[in-house]
């Protein structure tokens, strides 16, 4: 039976991590571990990211994980904060890949930034590299010649780092509607020319999928422009974090969105809501758990295979909001696990 790790985190992690994993529960049999991380885990350990976390996560078939932040621990040195547990995490499960689907769900038109009839279009999956880029080369500041301060990142992929990433965009699009765009900056970038041309020679391998390129900077215009173009964007570490919150922002609000980090194809996988641990509504069963439902739905679709039962939680979001099931993010009155209970009532 297929071990689900979940790692609830702080604030309202926990409250909307247990409402995804009733959903889970409803749709097939799985072996469910927790384990503390982030500001709770620095609580209890002294670190945000015990041992005993990271041997479940290794060990598990997929991590649905919740929200890490505590106000209480912002003067801790970077390594102890909450948020050190997520990079360490990523990149000792080595997730390279990150999906973040930007979808607008019919009812919730007026939660976009953009005009309703632009929104309704939306429909795209973003895939960003997750572990290179200008983020991941070397780095400093100093002095210049002229006595003034310099600072400098270098960006940088190698082949084999665009190859990988590149073939999980074009399964992405193979399981979706077959259109790939790489975006980047390759009339500028040499980084992106490589990026470019490696990118045209994996589609070799992917005859059924359209393979189109576009500079980031047009992306980021025809993301509002005209969304409803895009299938799915592949793109870079810098690009992709900066395209991902525009793209979800169009999409409404941010307790509708889910997102995926992925060691590859049907490699195990990490699973998240986009947002953080919310300080603010934390405790007062007003979070919004469809963005963690959604997550555990793609957990299923990609690390578990279960392509049927992830489509029918996306449904029953879908459903539970057509009928006007609301949480106070989307104007509505619905607790936490209000909200659950409708999309299993969908379900159902
Ligand atoms: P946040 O995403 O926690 O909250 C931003 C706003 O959105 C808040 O007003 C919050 O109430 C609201 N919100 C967020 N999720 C919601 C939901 N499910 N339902 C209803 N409303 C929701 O971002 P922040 O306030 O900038 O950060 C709070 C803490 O979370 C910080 O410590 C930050 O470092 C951390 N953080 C963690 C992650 C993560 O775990 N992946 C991501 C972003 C921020």
């Amino acid at each position: 039976m297929a071990l689900i790790a979940i790692l609830p985190g702080d604030g309202i992690g926990p409250e909307v991590t247990r409402e995804a994993r009733r959903v889970l529960e409803q749709v097939g049999d799985f072996d469910f571990e927790e384990a503390s991380v982030g500001g709770a885990a620095y609580r209890e350990t002294g670190h945000p990211l015990p041992d005993a976390t990271l041997a479940l996560a290794k060990r598990s078939d997929a991590v649905l994980f919740g929200a890490i932040g505590d106000p209480e621990f912002e003067s801790l040195e970077r390594s102890l904060r909450p948020e050190a547990a997520l990079l360490g995490i990523r990149k000792e499960l080595g997730l390279f890949a990150n999906l973040r689907p930007a979808k607008l769900f019919a009812g919730l038109e007026e939660a976009s930034s953009l005009r309703p009839e632009i929104a309704r279009s939306i429909d795209v999956m973003i895939v960003r590299e997750l572990t290179g880029d200008v983020y991941f080369g070397e780095k400093g500041q100093g002095t210049t010649d002229a006595g003034l301060r310099e600072g400098h990142d270098l960006m940088r992929y190698d082949e084999a780092e665009v190859a990988r990433i590149a073939r999980v965009g074009f399964e992405t699009a193979k399981r979706r509607k077959g259109l790939l765009c790489s975006v980047d900056k390759a009339n500028v970038l040499e980084t992106s020319q490589l990026w470019r041309d490696v990118v045209i020679e994996i589609s070799a391998e992917y005859p059924d999928v359209s393979l189109s390129h576009m500079y980031v900077d047009n992306a980021a215009m025809q993301l509002v422009r005209d969304p409803g173009q895009f299938d799915v964007i592949v793109t870079g570490n810098l690009f992709g974090d900066i395209l991902s919150d525009q793209a979800s922002m169009c999409a409404g609000s941010i307790g509708m969105l889910p997102s995926a980090s992925l060691a590859g194809e049907g490699g195990l996988g990490m699973y998240e809501p986009i947002h953080g641990s919310a300080p603010d509504i934390a405790g007062q069963g007003k979070a919004n758990p469809c963005a963690a439902i959604l997550s555990a739905a793609m957990l299923l679709r990609y690390s578990l295979g279960m392509t049927d039962a992830a489509d029918r939680i996306e449904a029953a979001v879908a459903k539970a909001i057509a009928d006007g099931a609301r949480t106070a993010d989307l104007g509505g009155t619905l607790s936490t696990g209000a909200m659950a209970d409708a999309v299993l009532g969908a379900l159902a």
